[in-house]
């Protein structure tokens, strides 16, 4: 392809081209703002290094925050480098990594290759029977305590790199000195009690994933640490370490960077302004962290947003700006200014979704096929936003997809057949065996197989040996019933252990477990829905043949000396639990499907139109949140997504948990615009909240109450203009816009007026 030539440095700018020849041994920080190109400047560098400084692609080590983000990094890098060097590249996120490395040296961290990847679900059934231990020592303390919290505190304490041993330490220590004020916990009074409950089941729950040879997520990246700093022949395949969206990396994974990093070759691009992942215990610290763990480190700044029309830079900005406590930074475009962003306000939350719907058709129809569905995007703050939504959209027969909503592999239809396959894989995952067993129902009450598991791991045998050895009546002491139901299962899995010592696909092992359990059947008996989750069933064995596909195309490692054999079934089990939400999608299908997603989820992507509704107080800040700041960087991040239109919208009235409720606009919106309606100064950090419910008082009374006020006004504040709808209801038709291409960029800075 382009070996001999250098056209990927063709058209990058100054700052970039700086940033891409950068010496390889020289650690390099690349801070910029959003639409900056971070992301293009971190693919042209792998294309660099291994064009021009000829590093074996395989020693490359590209960090991605989300499958997604891999895939189209690996798109982009097709392009500059061609097929064969970008499939050697180690592509993927810090879980995606440290699994791949982990089952080639699983030995050296004291781990068995076949180990199982647990989910969220999965962990809460290891947890739950360990709470049920301090159930009534904690109602006498009036103290309730879920296992999601357990977990998500078990999760806090492994993002940071702490064991259970030093968490329990770090517990004791702590309940002699002053209080913590981690909101996670119900009360202040009941810190201690919930602290140490947390830290006895974390310790016991390690020992149980262990038994059951199986890694959280959390381990994933632990044990990766340990792997990288133990284990010369696994840092030997890495030889530069690339990290995109960098300030939303944790502890541990900054561990990880530098356990990988050999010879301090190391890359990292970010964004402080798009840090929006400290509820998850990122540490935007990470990135000063670096300077001085790596003295020689280099920053290089990019100031061009080559995404955004100058209108959407200015409203974000804006927005952004009112942190400050934030590093101002410059950033700036030099595309025209394009269409005003929109504000709308609606009467309820149907008004607002079915104005989205109806928007949506309006542009494509009036811009005479410059967008398509696949265009369009709605962000939204939480998922369960979605509902009303996606229903308006159906209505309105539009095609869409969620991105970061209902978890694909989280479907009980999914995880079901998951189940027997991990069995098959990992004879001794508990999780796994306590879903198949009852798969379909047999009749096996919670007692008998928690009894079940409690004799495996005495005797030592994995749950399906004993299951093998009860069947064949080598356990007199077990009950006739219990044997006969434990028959058709012991044939299930018979049937697919030999099929997959057989290497069969996993597609095919699929197709025989549903037939061999009639588990359509099942579902149609079960399932009202049954319909959509059989399609689900055949999305799955889709997915199956993608991964089969995807890895006759790239065979990883197939060089490398390690100390397990990846088997088809392993592999594709590990892409399922590995597989961010949405990733399952088909490719092609995508371009032709309006997007619904989480803004969070929508980090580092961009669309021609981005919707984002529910601008509200309430929802935009969350009401829970604890930073009001990492909110604002998530308005912020879901406004620069934005390539040619960008429409924010609110409900005046919305309905949450059963109760409508009066509501008012986002206080990042409404004080960037506030000056302007109520033509006072910039108000100060004490006076915002006042200006911002009369800023609300004058909206509702002067255009949406009324209903006479039907038309369009201008808002300019002193840097930033927005186009306010107030009519409601349907605005169409519009006049053609002024734009010419799907980049969008108009010379005329109005929007389309409604005739
Ligand atoms: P984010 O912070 O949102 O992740 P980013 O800084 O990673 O953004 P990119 O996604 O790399 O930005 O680039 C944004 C868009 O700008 C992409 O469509 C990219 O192709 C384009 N772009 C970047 N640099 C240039 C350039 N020098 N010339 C033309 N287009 C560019
Ligand atoms: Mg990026």
């Amino acid at each position: 392809l382009c070996e001999s030539s250098s056209s990927y440095l063709n058209d990058l700018n100054a700052a970039q081209l700086q940033a891409v020849q950068h010496p390889p041994q020289t650690p390099l920080q690349v801070l910029a703002g959003p639409g900056s190109g971070k992301t293009k400047v971190l693919t042209s560098r792998i294309a660099h290094l291994i064009l021009h400084h000829h590093l074996p692609a395989s020693s490359i080590c590209a960090v991605t925050f989300t499958n997604k983000a891999a895939n189209e990094m690996r798109h982009r890098l097709t392009m500059l480098i061609g097929k064969e060097k970008t499939s050697q590249v180690r592509m993927g996120t810090f879980h995606a990594l440290c699994a791949l490395f982990l089952r080639k040296y699983a030995r050296s961290t004291g781990l068995d290759g076949n180990f199982t990847i647990c989910d969220t679900e999965e962990s809460k059934k290891i947890v739950a029977p360990l709470l049920k231990k301090y159930k009534d020592d904690l109602a006498a303390k009036d103290i309730t305590l879920k296992e999601g919290t357990v977990l998500a505190l078990i999760s806090k304490a492994k993002a940071k790199g702490l064991s259970s041993r030093s968490y329990l330490r770090e517990v004791q220590t702590r309940v002699h000195g002053p209080k913590n004020s981690d909101r996670l916990f119900p009360s202040s009074s009941t810190i201690n009690d919930i602290d140490l409950v947390v830290a006895e089941i974390y310790d016991i729950y390690e020992k149980t994933l262990r038994k059951n040879n199986s890694l959280d997520f959390d381990d994933l990246l632990l044990f990766g640490v340990k792997l990288f700093t133990s284990n010369p022949d696994a840092v030997q395949w890495c030889q530069h370490v690339l990290v995109d969206e960098f300030q939303d990396t944790n502890v541990t994974q900054y561990d990880l960077m530098t356990a990988i990093a050999s010879a301090r070759c190391v890359t990292v691009v970010g964004d402080p302004d798009q840090s929006i992942y400290g509820w998850r215990s990122a540490e935007v610290g990470n990135l000063a962290r670096m300077q001085k763990d790596f003295s020689s480190t280099e920053q290089i700044f990019l100031e061009e947003n080559y995404r955004s029309t100058a209108s959407i830079l200015k409203i974000s900005l804006a927005i952004v700006a009112q942190d400050k406590t934030r590093i101002q930074k410059s950033l700036h475009t030099s595309h025209p200014a394009g269409s005003l962003p929109v504000l709308k306000s609606f009467s309820s939350e149907q008004m607002e979704a079915s104005f989205l719907a109806g928007e949506i058709k309006r542009i494509i129809a009036y811009m005479g096929g410059v967008f398509n569905w696949g265009d369009f995007v709605i962000l939204l703050r939480f998922n369960a936003l979605s509902r009303t939504i996606e229903s308006a959209l159906q209505k309105e027969g539009i095609p869409s997809r969620v991105l970061g909503g209902h978890k694909f592999f989280e479907r009980v239809e999914i995880k079901d057949l998951l189940a027997y396959l991990q069995l098959v894989d990992n004879p001794q995952f508990g999780p796994a065996f306590m879903r198949a067993i009852n798969t379909p129902t047999r009749g096996m009450g919670e007692k008998s197989v928690a009894e079940l598991l409690a004799r495996a791991n005495a005797s030592k045998l994995t749950l399906v040996e004993l299951v093998e050895k009860i069947h064949s009546n080598r356990t007199p002491d077990v009950k006739p019933s219990v044997k006969r139901k434990i028959g058709s299962f012991i044939s299930v899995v018979r049937v697919l252990k030999q099929m997959a010592s057989d290497n069969a696909q996993p597609s095919d092992l699929i197709r025989r477990l549903v037939e061999l359990i009639d588990y359509e059947g099942h579902l149609r008996k079960t399932q009202p829905d049954w319909e959509s989750r059989w399609e689900n069933v055949q999305e799955l064995i889709t997915f199956a043949s993608d991964v089969q596909s995807d890895l006759q195309a790239n065979p990883d490692f197939t060089e490398a000396s390690g100390d397990t054999r990846d088997t088809p079934l392993r592999l594709f089990l590990q892409a399922s639990m590995l597989t961010s939400e949405g990733d399952q999608q088909n490719k092609e299908r995508d371009n032709e499907k309006v997007t619904l997603s989480t803004c969070h989820a929508a980090k580092g992507l961009e669309w021609p139109v981005v919707m984002i509704p529910a601008a509200e107080q309430g929802i935009f800040p969350f009401y829970r949140t604890d930073d009001i700041e990492e909110e604002r960087r998530l308005l912020y991040v879901a406004c620069t997504r934005a390539q040619s239109l960008l429409y924010l919208s609110y409900a005046t009235q919305r309905k949450a948990a059963g109760e409508t409720k009066a509501r008012d606009l986002s206080p990042f919106v409404s004080s960037v615009i506030i000056c302007q309606v109520l033509k006072r100064p910039q108000p100060d950090s004490v006076q915002v909240t006042e200006h911002i419910t009369a800023y609300n008082k004058a909206i509702r009374s002067r255009f949406s109450d009324s209903g006479t006020y039907n038309g369009i006004s201008s808002v300019q504040t002193q840097d930033t203009q927005f186009t306010v709808f107030t009519s409601a209801g349907s605005l169409s038709p519009y006049a053609p816009m002024a734009t010419t291409s799907r980049q969008g960029w108009s010379s005329s800075p109005s929007f389309i007026n409604p005739r």
